[in-house]
């Protein structure tokens, strides 16, 4: 079935399961492309470039922003970050839709950017921004306490970040509330089937 190319731009505070449900949407969606971030900070762990991110020197990331390449970007403890307009564009004319994962900040000079495009350009066309909610703040901190990941003063850290965030939800076409990851999957997936006529 020809469906309607997306570019949907997701956010979410940290816990509120974005990357879970990201995940499952790939999974299931052989059509639905991820856009990888360009960084100039160093891998992580098992991180590779070209999956978790295009890693690139502060000499090049800097030639790309002089030629334009980036629909958006940012320096975010000293290390810059960026979205490569060009395998979005790609995908898009290759009947794919792209998922582009990113912060309040970063969601919001995406979004200025697909507003000066022409109504005709596939990324304005296509365009949906969707902000994952948690289903109350306490439910958030139990999530982020029972993730282990954090010491308290990191978790109390990400629930002041995620007040900010949240506080920016209305600035979205759509909210999806996490409170069952099932239930949040099944109203990400009629979204996205309901905007690309896939039913
Ligand atoms: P990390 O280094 O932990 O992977 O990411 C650090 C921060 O950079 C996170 O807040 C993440 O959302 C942000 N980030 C990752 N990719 C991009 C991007 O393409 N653009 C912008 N503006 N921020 C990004």
């Amino acid at each position: 079935m020809k469906t309607k190319p997306l570019f949907i731009v997701i956010s979410a505070p940290s816990g509120c399961g974005k990357t879970t449900l990201i995940d499952m949407l790939l999974q299931e969606y052989s059509d639905i492309v991820y856009s990888i971030s360009c960084t100039t900070r160093a891998p992580r762990g098992e991180e590779e470039d070209g999956v978790d991110y295009h890693f690139k020197t502060v000499e090049r990331f800097e030639e790309l922003i002089a030629e334009d390449a980036f629909i958006e970007h940012a320096r975010v403890h000293g290390n810059y970050y960026g979205t490569l307009r060009e395998p979005i564009e790609s995908a898009l004319k290759e009947g794919c839709s792209v998922i582009l994962d990113i912060d309040v900040q970063g969601a919001a000079k995406v979004r200025e950017f697909v507003r000066a495009l022409p109504d005709s350009d596939p990324m304005k066309a296509g365009y949906v921004d969707i902000f994952i909610l948690p289903p109350s703040m306490e439910e958030l901190r139990s999530r982020l306490v029972g993730r282990g990941t954090d010491s308290p003063e990191a978790v109390e850290k990400r629930l002041e970040n995620a007040e900010g965030e949240i506080a920016r939800a209305g600035e979205y076409m759509f909210r999806v509330t996490n409170d069952d990851l099932g239930m949040a999957y099944r109203r990400l997936c009629d979204l996205i089937d309901a905007l690309s006529g896939r039913m």
